[in-house]
């Protein structure tokens, strides 16, 4: 049967693809970004199937009047897929405390707010399904990752304190771990870890730990979108969707090399090749 789907963060990378692989299966897909010239620009590879949806995810009023859309539009949300996200790398003692702020604003608060305004339409509609992308950065620390991995260690325990309150009322929560893949988001991420760094005695490691996710990211080892979005449509679609999804480059190997490994193995190892 053909869902009604909110998916944010669909103007690029993972989100654009969920969205496409989605409406290409009958689903309904409301595309939620701020750039709403990308979203017109999909929308038009799958009319009919894909509508956009303007949604600043840090911002209250704009998230109520998305939600407001679909209800009006639907009366329903089947599924909710919290994707919207973006890296800020930079070591702890530069990042300022604002900048940091902004990353939880969007990571984690924006997702919390979007899904607090979907559940009582879900409870209502006697059930539905919310996808959280977290990240293999919430299963595992790198140094200069400090903030997005605290945004997405909090995306994890706010995904299994929900799974557990929502299940009475037929609402499934599953959580995607993707490992590396090759979207925009490796640029913003050594961009912000290169600016926060400068001229601070961390620059030089910054610097090297950039360099590194330049050249996995514009290289061919990362996963492709499609790989996420697979994990999305099955999610979706699955009478009885995992908890968990981990895929993409390294994901399993290091959540695993992560849980497995003493910490000062962790850090030893992680240093030497990344910082
Ligand atoms: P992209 O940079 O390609 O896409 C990020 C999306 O988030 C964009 O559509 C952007 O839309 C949206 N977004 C960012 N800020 C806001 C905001 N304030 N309000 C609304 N939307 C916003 O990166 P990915 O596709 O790779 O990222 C998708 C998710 O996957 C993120 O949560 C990311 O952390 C996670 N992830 C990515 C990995 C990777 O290696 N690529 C690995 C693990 C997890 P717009 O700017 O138009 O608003």
């Amino acid at each position: 049967m053909a869902k009604v789907i909110l998916i944010t963060g669909a103007s690029s990378g993972i989100g654009r693809d969920a969205a496409l692989r989605l409406a290409g299966q009958g689903h309904k897909v409301y595309a939620a970004a701020r750039r709403m010239d990308k979203l017109e620009e999909l929308a038009s590879e799958k009319q009919g199937n894909i509508f956009p949806l303007a949604l600043d995810i840090t911002d209250e009023a704009s998230i109520e009047a998305a939600v407001q859309a679909v209800i009006q539009k639907e009366g329903r949300i089947d599924v909710l897929v919290n994707n919207a996200g973006f890296g800020y790398f930079g070591p702890i003692e530069t990042v300022p405390i604002e900048e940091a702020r902004k990353q939880l604003d969007v990571n984690i608060f924006g997702l919390a707010s979007l899904t607090k305004k979907v559940l009582p339409y879900m409870r209502q509609n006697g059930g539905g399904r919310i996808i959280n992308i977290s990240s293999i950065a919430g299963r595992m620390t790198v140094p200069f990752g400090g903030w997005y991995n605290i945004s997405k260690y909090a995306v994890e325990a706010f995904s299994d304190a929900l799974r557990m309150e929502v299940k009475p009322f037929g609402i499934k929560v599953s959580i995607i771990e993707p490992g590396g893949i090759k979207t925009a988001w490796g640029g913003i991420a050594a961009d912000h870890l290169e600016e926060s760094a400068a001229g601070s005695a961390y620059e030089e490691r910054a610097g090297r730990f950039a360099r590194i996710i330049r050249k996995g990211y514009g290289g061919n080892l990362l996963s492709p979108a499609s790989r996420i979005a697979k994990a999305i449509s099955r999610a979706t679609n699955a009478r009885r969707p995992k908890l968990r999804y981990k895929t993409g480059t390294g994901s399993h190997i290091g959540i695993l090399f992560h849980a497995i490994l003493p910490t000062r193995w962790w850090d030893a190892i992680i240093c030497k090749f990344l910082a």
